[in-house]
């Protein structure tokens, strides 16, 4: 498997990743909502069920399905 994501990477701390959702900074990042995750991202590359999945705005490393960052976007 791919190496998972840590907060602590650059480019999680640019795009304010969090592992858990309820973590986000949201005076920072106000376009966060609540209910929104890694799991029901478009980006996501995992199927339904799945904790942990890579994301290609993280060079395919992977995410938690519990976590959000800034480049989130919702799922059709
Ligand atoms: Fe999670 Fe989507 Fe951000 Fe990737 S782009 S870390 S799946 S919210």
């Amino acid at each position: 498997d791919a190496p998972k994501v840590t907060e602590a990477d650059p480019t999680a701390q640019a795009l304010g990743y969090k592992e858990d959702a309820a973590k986000v900074d949201k005076a920072k990042w106000a376009k966060y909502a609540a209910g929104q995750d890694c799991g029901n991202c478009s980006f996501y590359q995992g199927k339904a069920g799945d904790a942990w999945a890579p994301c290609p705005m993280f060079g395919g490393k992977q995410v938690s399905s519990k976590g959000w960052c800034s480049a989130y976007n919702k799922k059709a």
